[in-house]
């Protein structure tokens, strides 16, 4: 962008990352620049690196769970269900006692 502009453009670097998506993006630095080890794919933006065989790998991003499913995680199905059946009936305790529910 804009190099040819006087054609004695400082001399630029494109370098390659990679994703783990498989995407490349080769940002441009300026030859005395420091290269950075890392870099974000602007497609995914997930972080790539220069090794296109060893991309870095995606972030662990925790998937939505909802409140069952944690209380699935460190209980039994049994103990899961007397506790939905338990909130249920105070949820209706409240609900008839004319409290407003969220
Ligand atoms: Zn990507």
């Amino acid at each position: 962008m804009g190099e040819a502009e006087r054609g004695d453009a400082a001399p630029r670097l494109y370098v390659s990352y990679f994703c783990s998506h498989g995407h490349e993006t080769r940002p441009a630095f300026a030859a005395e620049a420091t290269i950075p080890d890392h870099w974000d794919c602007p497609r995914c933006g997930l972080p790539a690196n220069l090794d296109s065989l060893n991309p870095p790998p995606a972030p662990k991003t925790e998937p939505y769970k909802t409140h069952l499913a944690y209380v699935k995680e460190r209980r039994s199905d049994k103990e899961a269900a007397d506790i939905l059946t338990e909130a249920l009936i105070m949820l209706r305790a409240r609900r008839d006692r004319g409290e407003v529910l969220y």
